[in-house]
């Protein structure tokens, strides 16, 4: 359960609230924590001696699951792409929490985990996660944060119009699709903004992830997913996201990064001024990352 707060934003006159997601316990918290617990839970139950999984550089899922492998004492494997490597935060935490980083070139991944696992599996019982803790157990645990938020609105007599995110994997954004529908929340706007894929492949992943957690087939479920707000790629920032950025630490005392929540903040404001969206309730989710903003303040 993580809480709700105010924020000092009010852009065209909108109530702007955020749910600090960057506060969950674990390894300095945001959504992989969140959906870490699930996939330990799993391991647990499988009783499985070893963790593989794969992400980037800046990876937050990595840190996260490394902490995890280490927490229960089994070994973690990282499978990294080559392409664009440079050391950061999460990779030197990744280091000292004891997991293996194995970096291979971005075609090569998929052959390299499937090698992994096969020949591990000869000896231990492996856990594979996918990047980002996409899957259905991932979905689960935001369709229980979209619980969380439902419960805030009915304590504080309130309803969110617009709920506001970054979106990488989609398995978020998917879990709160999902808690919208069972909600039958027809009128909440559930948009995410784009960190890194286009709109066309990020929409199709997140209906296949809805899809797969109601195990139905082939229902197209109407999303929105920004591409608008990517700045030419992941880990791409401008000096708006910036702006944004110290902006929320000197009003707030939030710190956004770059690579996520700084360029979703940034995202919500230019969809709100383009759209001319005024009087609304808005949340924010800060999904996390707070190691990255420590990479940021080099740029600050
Ligand atoms: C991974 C990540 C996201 C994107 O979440 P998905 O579920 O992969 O879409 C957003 N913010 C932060 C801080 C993340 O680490």
């Amino acid at each position: 359960m993580t809480q709700i707060e105010k924020l000092n934003e009010n852009f065209n006159n909108n109530k702007f609230y955020i749910k600090r997601e960057d506060l969950l316990p674990f390894s300095f918290g945001g959504n992989k924590a969140r959906k870490a617990q699930k996939f330990k839970e799993d391991i647990i139950k499988n009783k499985n001696d070893v963790v593989i999984t794969y992400g980037s550089c800046s990876s937050n899922h990595c840190r996260i699951i490394a902490n995890m492998a280490s927490e229960l004492g089994i070994k973690c494997y990282i499978i990294s792409p080559n392409e664009n490597y440079y050391e950061t935060n999460n990779s030197k935490i990744i280091q000292k929490l004891g997991a293996e980083i194995i970096k291979v070139s971005l075609d090569e991944v998929k052959r390299k985990i499937s090698e992994l696992v096969n020949e591990i599996s000869k000896t231990n019982n492996p856990y594979f996660i996918q990047g980002g803790g996409h899957g259905d157990l991932g979905t689960l645990a935001y369709v229980e944060a979209y619980e969380e938020i439902k419960e805030y609105e009915k304590k504080e007599n309130i309803t969110f119009d617009y709920i506001f995110f970054a979106s990488g994997t989609g398995t978020t954004h998917a879990g709160l699709e999902c808690g919208k529908i069972n909600n039958n929340d027809f009128n909440k706007k559930i948009i995410g903004i784009s960190v890194a894929r286009n709109k066309e492949y990020g929409r199709e992943i997140i209906n296949n992830s809805i899809n797969s957690f109601f195990k139905t087939e082939g229902i197209d479920y109407d999303i929105t997913f920004l591409d608008e707000y990517v700045c030419g790629g992941y880990g791409k920032y401008n000096d708006d996201i910036l702006n944004y950025i110290r902006k929320v630490m000197l009003k707030d005392g939030i710190m956004l990064n770059t690579v996520y929540t700084g360029k979703a903040y940034y995202g919500m404001i230019e969809y709100l001024k383009n759209k001319e969206i005024k009087n609304k309730n808005i949340l924010f989710i800060n999904t996390g990352g707070t190691p990255i903003f420590f990479d940021d303040l080099e740029v600050m």
